[in-house]
């Protein structure tokens, strides 16, 4: 019986037999001490702006070191640093065809303190026309990438001005978009603008372990390091310590570097991420996303609260997006043999595919899921200042790491890769 079970299933046993020993390094020992180092009091909830979160990120970065990752292209370390910007109107003035126009008219989203635009500086020409979703539009503008002038029906009059959300928290970014409430284009127009950019830092934790053959395919493991911070005291306790939220998430994105960096006989090059904004709109992934080309990431593992038992209990945990992708049926064949079993996200009332991280690459189209543990529906400390080390079950958490690691096996090999999800399917 044994014998002939083997037979069945040695190709998911060579492939065991083989991570074995590396298997041993994700430990439960190490494993609680990262979590209780990023979950400790002294992290202060790593809240985005704050000493905390600076402070998670270096320690991030010094086990990324000792893991002996490399940086990615061009980084001189592993953190990556970029801007929130908080563009504020001081002046400005705008003519069309050689008449003022009247400032409710004109609207201009820019990260630059000095603008001056004219019918010369070669601004691509869009429309929003009647009938258009018009934030959906507007938002698609802003992110392109290009300088645009983008008309807008006078119809949207009364949407017009909260366009000026889009500089309450905007990435930095060398285009401009101008919005004129103009049914037609002008023949001529000027807009000058003066805008005080309020600059604030953020930064990832990336590095990564290049593949043997197949350096351009890129597998991405993820998970957010930042959490809600300091709020109103509960019962004298006021830090969000956010253990499984996602303290948890980042752990595994340590010990699976650790993991592969031991093993380095992944043909594919996997990136290892530790992003930061994603309780304040996903800024870390989203900037992260724009690093490379989407195209050449051929799977995401993002990691979610895994400090908990499943619903099913021990040794299983669920993927987000399950039907989006074939991905889900390659970890499940990845897992045949094993203890562990992967279920597809059963709280699909609750969205968590787009809650996420792996939303932000989804919508390119990249086989993106977050796998998690968390019982979405009676999760009692989610986003609590109860959401401690003490809470997680450490043991199991470490079990889930490696089911992770086996599961991805194929992947990091370069024999499967998963299917594309279909971006246009997606909303925004
Ligand atoms: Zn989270």
């Amino acid at each position: 019986m044994k014998r002939y079970f083997l037979l069945a299933t040695g190709i998911t046993l060579g492939t065991f037999a083989s991570a074995q020993p590396a298997l041993k390094l994700i430990e439960q020992k190490e494993v609680a001490r990262i979590e209780k180092t990023l979950s400790a009091d002294d992290m202060e909830g790593r809240a985005i702006f704050s000493r905390g979160i600076d402070k998670a990120a270096d320690f991030i970065a010094a086990e990324f070191k000792k893991a002996d990752l490399q940086t990615v292209a061009g980084a001189d370390n592993y953190l990556q640093v970029f801007y929130q910007l908080k563009p504020e109107f001081r002046s400005g003035s705008a003519t069309v065809n050689g008449q003022a126009l009247d400032e409710k008219k004109w609207m201009l989203i820019t990260s630059e303190p000095q603008v001056s635009i004219n019918e010369r500086s070669g601004y691509e020409i869009a429309k929003i026309p009647a009938g258009a979703e018009f934030f959906r539009e507007a938002y698609k503008f802003v992110g392109s990438g290009k300088n645009m002038l983008v008309l807008v029906d006078p119809g949207f009059a009364a949407n017009f001005p909260r366009l000026g959300n889009f500089k309450r928290s905007m990435m930095e970014s060398k285009s401009n978009t101008l919005f004129l409430l103009l049914g037609e284009a002008p023949e001529t127009f000027s807009v000058e603008a003066t805008h005080d950019i309020k600059k604030e830092r953020l930064q990832n934790v990336v590095g990564m372990i290049p593949g043997k053959s197949k350096k351009d395919e890129f597998v991405i493991f993820s998970g957010h390091y930042d959490h809600l911070g300091i709020g109103k005291p509960v019962n004298g306790d006021s830090i969000y310590n956010g253990a499984n939220d996602d303290a948890a998430g980042t752990t595994a994105v340590i010990m699976l570097s650790k993991y592969f960096s031991r093993l380095k006989n992944n043909e594919r090059t996997i990136i290892f991420a530790a992003f930061t904004g994603e309780e304040s709109g996903g800024f870390g992934a989203r900037y992260f996303s724009q690093q490379f080309d989407p195209a050449k990431v051929v799977a995401m593992f993002n990691i979610e609260m895994i400090g908990t038992d499943s619903k099913w209990g021990k040794n299983s945990a669920y993927i987000t997006g399950y039907e989006k992708t074939d991905m889900g049926k390659i970890l499940e064949k990845n897992l045949k043999g094993s203890v562990f079993t992967f279920y597809p996200d059963p709280y699909p009332e609750q969205q968590l595919f787009y809650r996420s991280d792996n939303a932000t690459l989804a919508r390119l189209g990249v086989p993106a899921h977050t796998i998690s543990t968390s019982k979405m529906d009676s999760e009692k400390y989610y986003h609590t200042v109860d959401d401690e080390f003490e809470t997680l079950d450490m043991k199991n958490m470490t079990e889930i790491i490696k089911a992770i690691a086996i599961s991805s096996a194929s992947i990091v090999a370069g024999k499967d890769t998963p299917s594309r999800v279909d971006a246009s399917d997606l909303r925004r």
